[in-house]
């Protein structure tokens, strides 16, 4: 049994060690690889909802930085906090270096190569599964003619230098008009900021105002601010997330699936979810779209909270944000024992620029 793996960020790892721990061969593809000044770790906030995920991994605490709360800032000078119990912020090229170097010793076969369809299809001949976790434009949009995902939103995101002693241990989201500008600090010394808007806002105006905002927050801001762009993707069918090439079963896992990414991430532990359970799906009795669905569709009573929260925040995509995320920490704050809280935790919070 050979397993392809297209795309080694979480999700791909995530598959690929599944598939390694249940005897299966495995032949990885990543097109950055893990090179220390590769640049997707540069913008990435570095948060995951589960530290017992990365703890797991390679049980090195050196770089996992624990968060104790969110603190949300409202405009009334007072602050709204909820407790996290297992949230982290974690380096994440020393994560999946370390990861990606566990499964070659394991017996993974990983190269530094962006594969294109065609290859795919000719290697579909000598693999029975292949997991398409190349991330939020998968090279499935080639090979099954899904359409490719539209941004549903706005956002931008960046890693800056700093004192950030004071937030520590905390991720703060300060509203401003009607975006948000959190802070995550990775280091004491080392911080992502970001903020999301609506998807037709221009990202030259967010970044302005993130500068703006920081300043107010005294968050240093260095002119050589590198942002990036944080797609949000638009959601997809998860019948269009299982399909065959010959005979190859080929299943879409992480940022693939298009389940939308939230205002800060937490795509992470998705993403190691949905690999793993591309794996496990044939020793259990459900298919793996059955899965998908039941696991990221959001219930009556959840629809009928988040258009609360939407009410309130003005921002339809947020909504849509919180709704894709059961079992995330973000679903914990909306879950409807803290939903009062959340609720009134955000409410004078919000205000809508003129
Ligand atoms: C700016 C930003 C900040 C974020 N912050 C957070 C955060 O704080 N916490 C959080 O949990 N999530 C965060 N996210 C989301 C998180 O990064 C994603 O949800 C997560 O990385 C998805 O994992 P994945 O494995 O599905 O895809 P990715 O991490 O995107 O990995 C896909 C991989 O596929 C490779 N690839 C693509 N095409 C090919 C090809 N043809 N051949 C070979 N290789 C290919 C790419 O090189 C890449 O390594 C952030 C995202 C962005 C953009």
């Amino acid at each position: 049994m050979r397993t392809l793996v297209v795309g080694g960020g979480p999700a791909g790892l995530s598959a690929a060690e599944k598939a390694l721990d249940t005897g299966k061969e495995v032949l990885m593809f990543d097109k950055d690889g893990y090179k220390d000044d590769s640049e997707r770790w540069n913008a990435w906030g570095g948060f995951v909802g589960d530290i017992g995920k990365v703890k797991q991994l390679n049980g090195d605490e050196e770089y996992i930085s624990k968060i104790d709360k969110l603190v949300w800032n409202k405009k009334n000078g007072k602050e709204f906090k909820v407790e996290m119990d297992n949230a982290a912020t974690i380096d994440r090229r020393k994560t999946e270096k370390l990861w990606a170097q566990r499964l070659e010793s394991k017996g993974a076969e990983i190269r530094n190569k962006e594969i294109d369809a065609g290859e795919i299809v000719s290697l579909s001949e000598s693999f029975d599964l292949m997991i398409d976790s190349s991330g939020a434009m998968p090279i499935s949009c080639e090979l099954n003619d899904i359409e490719a995902s539209s941004r549903a939103a706005t956002g931008m995101s960046a890693s800056i230098k700093g004192d950030f002693s004071n937030f520590y241990g905390q991720m703060k989201v300060f509203p401003f008009g009607r975006d948000y500008l959190y802070v995550i600090p990775q280091l004491e010394s080392r911080a992502t900021v970001g903020a999301g808007g609506p998807r037709t806002a221009d990202f030259g105006e967010i970044e302005q105002r993130i500068k703006k905002r920081c300043r107010e927050e005294n968050i240093p801001v260095p002119e050589d601010f590198q942002t990036r762009l944080m797609p949000v993707a638009g959601g997809r069918s998860y019948s269009t997330c299982e399909y065959s090439i010959n005979e190859m079963t080929v299943r879409l896992a992480g940022d693939a699936t298009s389940n939308l990414n939230a205002l800060v991430g937490f795509g992470f532990d998705r993403a190691c979810e949905q690999g793993e359970m591309a794996i496990k799906i044939d020793r259990l009795s459900s298919s793996y779209q059955a899965w998908l669905k039941k696991k990221y569709r959001a219930s009556k009573l959840q629809r009928a909270i988040f258009s609360k929260v939407h009410d309130n925040l003005g921002h339809k995509f947020i909504v849509r944000l919180l709704e894709s995320l059961p079992g995330s920490t973000t679903h914990k704050l909306i879950d409807p024992e803290s939903t009062p809280q959340f609720l009134e935790g955000i409410k004078d919070s919000v205000y809508y620029s003129q």
